[in-house]
């Protein structure tokens, strides 16, 4: 990585007067390290013990609180005893999540909020966000990643529901550790005990729980994010979804997002890679955001003020959603591994699962399916989520491999020509990180007709042998789509079952629906 910027003290300069900003992204960055480093923790916080315990306090005690509320106060309205457990205050952060409204359905559905609830959290709101790779003509959407909901005001509304359901929350108490009995969940948190039937980890990527389960595995891909939130833009009025205008540099391609908030713009600079030792920094991506954010968004920097510094990296499995080995525990949010690869956005893979996991895990306590085998029901297989492995792969460059400057751009910029061409029920599930079948086949053979060439050159970039671990997905989501076609006449009697037969009946029917992104739009 020679032409990498070797310092990092633009960074150091424009992030020191954001408090916390710096330390953070140090933090990030040591972190990062040990990822490149093959030094990935794997603690051991699981373990069983085959003696009943006496006394099990709680139906739920979630560990992590930011998506973990969400359904922590959906589970208390149903009447369970339900504990949360915050390693820090229960507080949303104050940069926006970007949504469409459609996707905030499931919160009016649960009656986790109001109309006006809802409308209160939303910060900001605008139209139409574009697409465009290298110099290819732009592609504009409308209701894609256009609401920004404000973290804070959810967060805060979220907890008073969970609060007036009955529900209890524990803040500055860290998950420690947790002793599987075959009653419930004996858990240690901040230094005091706990008992649970069923323990919820909602404690992000880097959750100690899915850490053990992972085994101190290397992810299969890895995000990295840097950017801000800004005032000074001459444009502050469309979004863009995902824009590169650069040809591949430093062995990465990069991408960007820009979007109107309440603060003023936010703009990320993100790439794909692996977790090769030589991959940038996140200090030194930041470099490079620095280095090319006037080009992207015409402005100099001296023009902006900064109201704080975004950074992150995503850790991607293939192996997800992440089912856990012991009985009586289950990931949801980031530490499931159920968001797309492609996109950062798990507070919206949350929202679209939620209405799915409220009733799954209802359902799951109301007729004791509480094994591994039952709970990793509600954690299934998702083929259109595993089709979406090679498009990542697609998008990055190898430490070694050597591409034309311009490959991804060109690719990118016909494939996405291909989708907005089949029309707007193809391109926009996609964008909101759902694949389905026609969708994904019918852009697959229009790309083959129109472009064999771009094919060609795309099958050596990703090598053979992830084209032939991507094809049985590929074949799993036409089968699962057919299935769920057929299922679709069942729907009657499946819904006549009861007991721990109904609730087996419903995961599977749910995974066929959302295997296949058949709930999208339903
Ligand atoms: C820069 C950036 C931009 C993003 N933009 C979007 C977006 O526009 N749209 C979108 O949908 N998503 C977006 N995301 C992703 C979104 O923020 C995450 O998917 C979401 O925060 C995941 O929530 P989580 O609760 O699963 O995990 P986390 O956010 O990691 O939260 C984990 C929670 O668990 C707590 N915790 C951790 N360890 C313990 C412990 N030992 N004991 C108890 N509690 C513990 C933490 O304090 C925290 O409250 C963005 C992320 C980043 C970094």
């Amino acid at each position: 990585m020679s032409d990498l910027p070797k310092t990092t003290d633009l960074t150091a300069t424009l992030l020191a007067n954001l408090p916390g900003s710096l330390s953070g992204l140090r933090a990030a960055d040591a972190q990062w390290t040990r990822y490149r480093t093959g030094e990935i923790p794997s603690p051991t916080v699981v373990t069983q013990a085959s003696d009943p315990l006496p006394t099990v306090a709680w139906d739920v005690a979630i560990c992590g609180g930011t998506l973990g509320i969400l359904l922590g106060a959906a589970l208390a309205q149903r009447g369970w005893r339900v504990i949360l457990l915050e390693k820090g205050i229960l507080q949303g952060r104050e940069q926006e999540w970007n949504i469409s409204r459609a996707e905030l359905e499931p919160l009016l559905e649960l009656e986790l909020l109001t109309e006006a609830e809802l409308e209160a959290a939303i910060a900001t709101e605008y139209n139409p966000a574009r697409i465009q790779f290298g110099d290819g003509t732009p592609i504009w959407v409308r209701d894609v990643l256009n609401v920004g909901v404000s973290p804070r005001a959810l967060l805060a509304t979220l907890k008073a529901k969970f609060l007036a359901a009955g529900g209890t929350l524990v803040e500055n108490t860290a998950f420690e550790h947790a002793i599987v009995h075959p009653n419930g969940v004996a858990l240690t948190a901040g230094g005091q005990s706990f008992t649970a039937r069923l323990v919820l980890d909602a404690m992000g990527h880097f959750s100690p729980i899915a850490r053990q389960a992972r085994g101190g595995k290397s992810p299969d891909g890895i995000c990295l994010v840097v950017g801000t939130c800004a005032t000074g833009f001459p444009d502050n009025t469309t979004g863009d979804l995902i824009v590169s205008f650069t040809p591949i540099q430093n062995q990465c391609q990069y991408f960007w997002e820009a979007f109107p908030a309440q603060d003023g713009r936010t703009t990320y600079l993100f790439t794909y890679v692996d977790t090769h030792r030589d991959r940038p920094s996140l200090s030194a991506l930041f470099e490079e955001y620095w280095r090319w954010l006037p080009s992207y968004q015409h402005v100099e920097l001296d023009a902006l003020t900064l109201k704080r510094a975004l950074f992150g990296f995503f850790p991607c499995y293939q192996s997800s959603p992440l089912r856990y080995p012991w009985g009586r525990l289950l990931a949801i949010g980031d530490s499931s591994g159920s968001q797309s690869p492609l996109s950062f956005g798990g507070f919206g893979a949350m929202l679209r699962h939620l209405t799915r996991l409220t009733h799954g895990i209802d359902d799951a306590l109301r007729e004791a399916c509480l094994s591994a085998q039952a709970l990793g029901l509600l954690q299934p297989y998702q083929p259109n989520l595993s089709v979406t492995w090679l498009f990542q792969r697609a998008m990055r460059v190898g430490v070694e491999q050597h591409l034309p400057p311009d490959q991804i751009n060109q690719m990118l910029s016909t494939i996405f020509a291909d989708m907005a061409a089949l029309g707007e029920p193809t391109l926009k599930p996609f964008l909101q990180d759902v694949v389905q079948f026609p969708a994904l086949a019918k852009t697959l053979l229009r790309t083959s007709v129109y472009h064999p060439a771009l094919v060609a050159k795309i099958l050596p970039q990703v090598g053979v042998p992830a084209v032939l671990r991507w094809l049985p997905h590929y074949i799993a989501l036409a089968g699962y789509r057919g299935a769920y076609t057929v299922a679709q006449h069942l729907k009657p009697w499946l819904r006549s079952q009861s007991g721990v037969t109904g609730y087996r009946y419903h995961r599977w029917m749910e995974a066929l629906q959302y295997g296949t992104g058949s709930d999208y739009g339903e």
